[in-house]
């Protein structure tokens, strides 16, 4: 594979950081992850925006122009040949003496690389469902800033695995956050509820498409907490994320959503989402 480090493409056993690099003493750095679907970039100018916003949070210098950062992810994607799968981009404070305030004369650490996953939009996961545990939301207080710091989602979803399912839900004062790696949603009586945006979630690109065609086709649409409770009695439960889309959720701590079977509006909005995505991909 052919990675681009510091405006440089690198084979990937050249491509070289510092062990003084800040993402790698302080998870002090920014990522963002852009899914490829036939060659093309789903929501490109949605995840730039929100890097500049992440990186504006934390006072960090954006390295690449929005013009640039897409010319390496389309020449990445042509160099590597990826038809499907995903663009990891990673912007960190850099290289400097080890102290905990910022250092001023860093230069940012900038790196990028793709993974294929062949077929990642006819996924036969969404055909089935994945089942998901609560667990406690343990992680820090600015979860909209799109940090590297993933050690607790890591642990939610080790968590999940040993409990036989496939992701958790993270729950704070008694109100479901997010997952672990995606926004959660919960359909009752044909409206669509999802946690609204503020410091304890990730802003979702996928997140703002999703609630955007939801609303076109005349669904109504909540955005406001819920409890693992309301989300067991819900008709049909689901997540989003860049590269999972819109995935079914069928069951929540052992409870069954709905029928137990994917639902109605999810497959929809999956359906939606792919073809909307495609037309308007980059
Ligand atoms: N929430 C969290 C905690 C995430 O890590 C992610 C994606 O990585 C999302 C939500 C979904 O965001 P997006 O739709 O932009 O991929």
């Amino acid at each position: 594979r052919t990675v681009y480090l510091n405006g440089e493409y690198l084979p990937e056993e050249e491509a070289k950081v510092s062990v003084f690099d800040r993402g790698f003493l302080f998870a002090d750095g920014v990522y963002e992850v852009t899914t490829v679907l036939d060659g093309k970039l789903i929501d490109f100018d949605g995840h730039a925006m929100r890097l500049s916003r992440s990186l504006n949070e934390l006072e960090m210098k954006n390295p690449i122009s929005k013009e640039d950062l897409l010319e390496v992810h389309r020449e990445l994607v042509a160099r590597n040949g990826i038809e499907d799968g995903l663009i990891y981009l990673q912007v960190t404070r850099g290289a400097a003496d080890r102290d905990f305030a910022y250092p001023k004369d860093a230069e940012p650490t900038i790196v990028l690389f793709t993974q294929a996953k062949p077929g990642l939009s006819t996924s036969p996961q969404a055909e089935v469902g994945i089942k998901v545990i609560g667990i406690e939301d343990q992680r820090w207080g600015r979860r909209d800033i799109k940090t590297v710091q993933l050690l607790y989602p890591s642990m939610g979803k080790m968590m999940a695995k040993a409990a036989g399912c496939d992701d958790a839900w993270l729950v704070e004062d008694g109100f479901v956050t997010e997952g672990t790696s995606n926004n959660a949603y919960i359909v009752k009586d044909g409206v669509l509820i999802t946690r609204h945006l503020g410091h304890e979630i990730l802003h979702g690109i996928t997140r703002a498409a999703v609630l955007r065609f939801a609303r076109e086709a005349q669904m109504k649409v909540e955005e406001r907490p819920f409890t693992l409770k309301e989300a067991q009695g819900a008709d049909e439960a689901f997540i989003t994320s860049a590269s999972t889309f819109v995935m079914p959720v069928v069951e929540i701590d052992g409870a069954a959503i709905g029928t137990g079977k994917p639902g109605a509006v999810a497959a929809r909005l999956r359906e939606i989402y792919l073809e909307e995505s495609r037309k308007a991909a980059v």
